[in-house]
């Protein structure tokens, strides 16, 4: 049985007393669900969440990691120091980075090996324009990226890997994929990793959906049987409507 997982993606939002604002009420109002719970922060912040939400079932993870684990990089995030904080899960490959800031499949398949090294799990980004929908080519590029994505990693760790079908063209724009096409990537996602590293990792790698996930959209998202939990941005970011994403749209 894989377990659900709502990870809300603040990207690059919130002030410190905001953030701490958030995980005082969500401490507070935190549901009785199944669903195992994330929050990745602007990285400035993750240290003293950790700190605030220690021995509570909110974790804090990260938007970002470099590959290196120290030296001259100016500006980026050590996966050893983000270890070192007991951060449990790295986001990588989101197309806000790959278009914004120019992360590479390459980039993406050495953050996760290096994630890993860590002892932590990386939340695999992937997606396709709207263009490449309308071409019919988004399976294709999908695949692509999850491919280059996983190359190298062991069976063990793609069954651990977590993966967020994140349609760029559904991201921020109220749009929401529908839920079976949600369902259609991930399965097609889900095959993919059984021939990459077999039955067991198939069976246990977790698939997020992600692209305006509301409370209002969420439940009919995890029906689906291949979609096991949400990425979600803005939604995220308001703790009423994060607490009802935990319990399925409540
Ligand atoms: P929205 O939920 O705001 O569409 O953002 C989705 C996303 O990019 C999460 O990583």
């Amino acid at each position: 049985m894989r377990k659900t997982l709502i990870a809300g993606n603040w990207k690059m939002n919130k002030s410190a007393a905001e953030a701490h604002e958030f995980v005082a009420a969500l401490k507070e109002g935190f549901p009785q669900t199944e669903a195992e719970s994330l929050i990745a922060p602007p990285a400035i912040y993750i240290e003293s969440l950790i700190k605030e939400t220690e021995g509570t079932d909110i974790q804090i993870g990260a938007q970002n990691v470099h590959f290196e684990d120290e030296g001259a990089f100016t500006g980026e995030i050590s996966p050893a120091a983000l270890e070192s904080l007991n951060v449990p899960y790295v986001i990588i490959g989101h197309s806000e980075r790959r278009e914004l800031f120019g992360e590479t499949d390459e980039d993406v398949r050495k953050k996760a090996a290096s994630i890993f090294s860590h002892n932590m799990t990386p939340i695999i980004c992937c997606g396709e324009t709207l263009e490449t929908r309308e071409a019919g080519q988004e399976k294709e590029w999908v695949s692509g990226q999850i491919r280059a994505a996983l190359e190298g990693l062991t069976a063990d760790q793609v069954a651990q890997a977590v993966i967020a079908y994140e349609p760029i063209w559904a991201i921020g724009t109220g749009k929401t994929a529908s839920a079976d096409d949600a369902q259609e990537m991930s399965a097609h996602i889900r095959d993919l990793v059984f021939e990459i590293a077999g039955k067991d990792a198939a069976d246990q790698t977790r698939i997020l959906y992600g692209g305006s996930v509301k409370p209002a959209n969420i439940a009919e998202l995890l029906e689906k049987e291949d979609v096991d939990g949400a990425l979600v941005g803005g939604a995220s970011l308001d703790v009423t409507s994060y607490i009802a994403l935990l319990n399925g749209g409540k």
